[in-house]
């Protein structure tokens, strides 16, 4: 087995403005800077992306962005394109996040405007399809709503998001990639995962890739956990067998705790 470099990426979803994002980065990168054996990626939205990319020139800390369209142009009123992203120096894209997918876990979104966030798992795929196109690395997101894990379906729900989101794909495609394992009812909801549980659940995507794909790319690409993940947890959960660092939302946005959270990854 190798030895993996951990990753920890913040998700700032909708959540900062280009002013507010650049300050939080500022406090977060000096925060960092002595972490240099950990792999970290910031996802500000699209429109804070270029004054991100600006500060980050200078720093070890890599770009993301939280979604993307699967075509390069054309008629998609408000979609970013793979190439888009590209040209603006990002690296990573985090693709069939649950707010994406529109599986809410604690649902204030009235249902007549869910189908918004409708993502499909042919969808996550094309998506992917397009970002190694053009050189971004994906970040693909699975995970199971409290009711499918009520009802004893939770392994089979990530083997099959996992085989239809990586459906197509060569194993030597898909050696930078990560795998986000983010349990719909942990996210945003102060509920996290036990580390044993989620550890064995990343367990279990490793073992769907060496199956689907081969042992080399299950060895190399890093599985992460995500829901609900503070400073207080983080240690516990990295240095789980399985798990090679995690996917931040909420803590993300304060940058004290984001950097607590990164410095218990190494
Ligand atoms: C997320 O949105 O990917 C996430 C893990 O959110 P939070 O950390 O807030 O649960």
């Amino acid at each position: 087995m190798s030895e993996r470099t951990k990753l920890v990426a913040g998700n700032w979803k909708m959540n900062l403005t280009a002013t507010q994002a650049a300050a939080t980065l500022e406090t977060f990168a000096k925060a960092v800077s002595s972490r240099s054996d950990v792999d970290i990626v910031v996802c500000p939205s699209y429109l804070a992306i270029p004054k991100v990319r600006e500060l980050l020139r200078s720093r070890p800390i890599h770009l993301g962005a939280q979604d993307v369209f699967w075509e390069d142009s054309g008629a998609f009123t408000g979609k970013v394109s793979a190439a888009m992203l590209a040209d603006a120096g990002v690296d990573y894209c985090i693709v069939g996040h649950s707010e994406t997918r529109g599986r809410f876990g604690k649902v204030e979104t009235p249902a007549s405007t869910l189908g918004y966030f409708a993502e499909s798992d042919e969808t996550v795929n094309l998506k992917i399809g397009r970002l190694l196109y053009h050189g971004i690395n994906p970040i693909l997101c699975v995970g199971e709503t409290l009711a499918e894990r009520e009802q004893g379906v939770t392994d089979a729900v990530i083997e099959a998001q996992i085989r239809a989101g990586l459906a197509g794909f060569d194993a030597s495609e898909l050696y930078f990639s990560a795998i986000a394992y983010e349990p719909v009812w942990a996210i945003g909801t102060g509920q996290t995962c036990e580390p044993a549980e989620a550890s064995r659940i990343c367990g279990l995507i490793r073992n769907s890739l060496a199956s689907l794909l081969d042992e080399d790319v299950a060895d190399q690409v890093r599985i992460l956990y995500g829901g609900s993940v503070k400073a207080t947890n983080s240690a516990d959960l990295f240095h789980q067998p399985d798990i090679d660092g995690g996917l931040i939302g909420g803590a993300s946005l304060d940058p004290q705790e984001f950097a607590r959270i990164v410095m218990s990854a190494g």
